[in-house]
């Protein structure tokens, strides 16, 4: 069996296909060894290693510490060095890398090989004393930390009471006889701590540092990461060893990280940061503020330092050339880390680049436009539900802005919320329903439930390639990162900048977009949408089989849902339209009536309100579809709670409250949901459809007398689970339209259909087909009934059931193909066996949810319908279905 797959001087064992066994940062090192770039020799202990380790008892398989043995003498053999070796040591670095990139949750060991011998080696053959220890210390700690699970903080207060003894400000005043004394105290801190000496045999330092890769596979960070990002935990890490190359050589060294396009805004430019004299992960870890590579850049953000290009211009040269080569090859933007070694380039990994929402777009569409893909790859490139990023607002920028610190602008957006400094107290409140802004130093792989919670997040330490930056882009959440002047106690719960303090609760606004830190809550605007949305959008509608609605019950929701490109109203949920404080007294006297005389007078009022709302739909959309849906309200949201509210409609109605209340009391139910609703109500009070429907038809001819074009009129009964039901409702729904054409001699056109959402009616779809003229799939109320769980309840269990694995992911949220879809699939069927042109849509909350749409699509709905802000996200992924 092969357990180990080596890469270096220009050919390697696995490729960028491997991925899965060799991970990503295994396979695309064997890539970039293959194109004969240049690489450290290296090589991967692929993925099934880590099956077998888990398997079988955290043991390895036989075979595989000769193969290591074996890998490590081609290195030695390609770099003229032998690990062990105390004159001339081959130093590695250890690393994990699963099949998808998860920045950050797993750990790294750097300088691995060195030991009180190796370190003297390494002295006299870099000519740098200084160097070689802080190499040593550097490794003592990763290695403690990451295998030891002895806490970095240990080493950080030795070092600072030291260089407070000494007066000294930075790193780099220590001296190489200071680093050595310290070494001797890190390593006995080790061993008073844990018991065991720190390790000193090479073999004993590979073989701990390779489980502590596999064991952090199942670690805390990296399995909250895996849940929030759907990776199955099947798939195991690989574990990459390579010969150690230095960026921490003095100043003709550097180590930094690059992107071929910006990751924020998408614009196609080499950007990236840089460190000099640095090692690894000290741009990542955000502890020094890194520079530019390119003099743009620089020039652009007004630094002093210098950028790469004009400090290292023959590496600067090289890493164009290769930046240029990788894009091609992968056809895609990459993040790449590099490493400058006395002046030679080495790269240390490649990956497609993590970006933003608005830099996935102009990517995708730039990259097309640019010959490297399709049309159809670009509109394949784009996450649908990270559109929601575009979608959401940004400071007005009439708004006057009370700027109090400025920082990097790390992510996108803006977003306003009460401070708070930590991730639990983020977490805890935004439960409360509390929005937030959570305000680190610099945030680690603890904070990720923090950062979910919060409404965006500051760091005053890290560019923008720190911890920070890189998840709240992933996650589309605001972020300012970096913001240097600001300074954080958390002991007292308190940020200061100049002369001013905010404490815990103040509220803030910070604009990532630019990198402002704002008091107080600013005014947010919609977004504009970009060319690049547009021009993508109009690739996915070319390929798009799938109609797009909207669900909109206002004005404003339907402007908007035009605005993102909605195909049409696909329910307008009329009980929404009661709400209105004006009109929810005259409602509940309609309810509340107990003589028909009563209702008919309450209904009259409300009868040109809402003959007012439609014609205002009707004519924004323009001749499109619009489905009305007839009152479909749970009763117990229109009943009177308060006794003002009792007295209110007691008075409006002239009767006695006391009676008004008992008549309520004798409205309530048990089951709001299961009871009085949808078209049951039309049932037992006809005359409610009867005003609706006169409403509708009434708006309609008004609307086109106004505009000269006909409305696309679909009226829906809701809730039906019997053809009678239907048959009756129907009945009374075209009588009302033949009294409208005969009143106003105009002509009307329209259908009557209806919603599934129970599954009788999906099971007896073929006869309810005989007369609906078209279906509406209800699968919020769908999935209530078919699971038999309370829409409004599921929330105190239902994640205590995807947590434990019995529901892969709420169904409420995506819809249960095997159980509610297959009644939609029935409902379908059945229905187009009766009338096989039904026109089938959907319009429960499933209708915005990517997978879902996919499903809509694959079973022949004609459209999908819902909420403004997600119509483009269903734009995008039925186009993808399609595809
Ligand atoms: C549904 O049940 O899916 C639906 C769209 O109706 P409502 O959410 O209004 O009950
Ligand atoms: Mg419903």
């Amino acid at each position: 069996n092969k357990w180990v797959y080596t890469f270096g001087d220009g050919k390697a064992e696995g490729k960028a296909g491997l991925r899965d066994l060799l991970g990503g940062k295994g396979a695309n090192l064997a890539e970039m060894a293959n194109l004969g770039l240049p690489v450290p020799p290296g090589f991967t202990i692929p993925t099934s290693v880590c099956t077998y380790f888990y398997a079988n008892d955290k043991t390895y398989p036989k075979e595989l510490q000769a193969q290591v043995d074996k890998a490590l003498d081609y290195i030695g053999k390609l770099t003229d060095k032998t690990f062990g070796d105390p004159e001339n040591p081959l130093l590695v670095s250890v690393r994990s890398g699963a099949r998808a990139s998860m920045p950050g949750m797993m750990d790294t060991v750097l300088n691995l090989g060195l030991n009180d011998q190796t370190v003297e080696a390494l002295a006299s053959l870099s000519g740098d004393r200084r160097f070689a220890f802080d190499s040593y210390r550097r490794f003592i700690t990763m290695y403690s930390d990451v295998v030891l699970g002895f806490e970095h903080h240990h080493f950080e207060d030795i070092l600072d009471s030291f260089k407070d003894s000494q007066g000294y400000q930075l790193d780099t005043d220590l001296s190489s006889e200071d680093w050595e004394m310290l070494v001797g105290k890190y390593k006995e801190a080790v061993a008073t701590e844990t018991g065991k000496e720190f390790p000193q045999d090479p073999h004993d330092q590979l073989w701990g540092a390779i489980g502590a890769v596999f064991s952090s596979w199942m670690n805390a960070r990296a399995v909250t990461y895996r849940k929030l990002h759907d990776i199955p935990e099947s798939w195991g890490t690989a574990v990459n060893v390579q010969a150690m190359v230095f960026g921490n050589m003095g100043d003709t060294s550097a180590t930094g990280v690059a992107f071929t396009r910006n990751p924020s805004t998408g614009e196609s430019k080499l950007y990236g940061e840089f460190l000099i004299n640095a090692q690894g992960e000290d741009v990542v870890a955000g502890i020094r503020t890194p520079q530019d590579i390119t003099e743009d850049a620089r020039i652009e953000s007004g630094s002093d330092r210098a950028s790469m290009e004009v400090a290292m211009p023959e590496a600067f040269k090289e890493l164009t050339r290769i930046y240029t080569l990788l894009e091609k090859h992968y056809r895609d933007m990459q993040d790449m880390e590099f490493t400058v070694e006395r002046g030679k380039l080495w790269m240390l990994q490649t990956r497609s680049g993590k970006r933003t929402a608005k830099a996935a777009l102009r990517i995708a569409v730039e990259l097309a436009n640019e010959g490297l893909i399709s049309e159809n790859d670009a509109v394949l490139r784009v996450d649908p539900a990270s559109l929601d990023q575009l979608l959401h607002p940004t400071i007005d920028p009439a708004a006057k802005r009370d700027v109090v610190a400025t920082g990097l602008p790390a992510s996108p957006g803006a977003a306003s919320g009460e401070i708070v400094f930590s991730s639990d107290e983020a977490t805890k409140l935004q439960a409360d329903g509390r929005k937030v802004i959570l305000v680190r130093i610099e945030t680690s792989p603890e904070d990720i439930h923090g950062m979910h919670a919060a409404e965006g997040i500051l760091t005053t330490r890290g560019g923008m390639t720190s911890h920070a930056a890189v998840v709240a882009r992933g996650m589309g959440k605001p972020c300012v990162s970096g913001c240097g002047t600001i300074r954080v106690d958390y002991g007292r719960g308190t940020m200061s900048i100049g002369g001013r303090t905010f404490k815990t609760g103040d509220v803030i606004t910070i604009d990532g977009s630019v990198g402002q830190v704002l008091a107080g809550r600013m005014p947010m605007i919609e977004p504009e949408l970009s060319g690049e949305f547009g021009t993508l959008m109009g690739w996915a509608d070319a390929v798009r089989e799938t109609g797009v609605r909207v669900n909109a019950d206002t004005p404003e929701d339907a402007r908007t849902a035009i605005k993102f490109g909605a195909e049409g109203i696909g329910l307008c949920r009329t009980e929404h339209m009661f709400f209105e404080e004006t009109r929810i007294r005259t409602v509940r006297e309609m309810i509340l009536s107990e003589e028909e005389q009563e209702r008919r007078a309450a209904l009259a009022k409300l009868l040109p309100m809402q003959r007012a709302d439609f014609v205002e739909l009707f004519e924004i959309m323009k001749g499109l579809p619009v489905t009305i849906r007839l009152l479909d309200p749970p009763l117990h949201e229109f009943l009177p709670h308060t006794q003002a509210e009792v007295e209110e409609v007691a008075r409006a109605m002239n009767t006695d409250p006391r009676r008004l209340a008992d008549r309520a009391r004798e409205l309530s139910e048990f089951n709001p949901m299961l009871g009085f609703r949808g078209c049951r109500l039309a049932i037992a009070y006809p005359e409610i459809a009867e005003m609706q429907a006169r409403a509708i038809f009434e708006a309609a001819v008004e609307a086109e007398k106004r505009t000269g074009e006909a409305v696309g009129l679909e009226v829906m009964v809701p809730l039906i689970a019997t053809k009678a039901e239907f048959d009756l409702v129907k009945a009374r729904i075209d009588a009302m339209a033949q009294a409208v054409i005969r009143e106003t001699g105009a002509k009307l056109e329209y259908q009557v259909g209806t919603m599934i959402e129970l599954p009788r009616a999906a099971l007896m779809a073929g006869q309810i087909a005989e007369a609906a003229e078209f279906f509406s799939f209800g699968t919020n109320d769908l999935t209530q009934t078919t699971y038999g769980i309370s829409r409004d309840d599921a929330g105190s269990f239902l994640g205590a059931y995807v947590a434990k694995g019995i529901l892969e992911i709420d169904p409420f949220i995506s819809i249960d193909r095997d159980g509610v879809g297959e009644l939609v699939k029935i409902g379908v069927e059945r229905g187009r066996a009766t009338r096989p042109n039904l026109k089938v849509g959907i319009c429960g909350e499933h209708g915005g949810d990517p997978a879902s749409v996919a499903f809509c699509h694959k079973i022949g709905m004609n459209y999908v319908s819902c909420s403004p802000y997600r119509v483009p996200i269903a734009r995008l992924a039925a186009a993808q279905s399609a595809l």
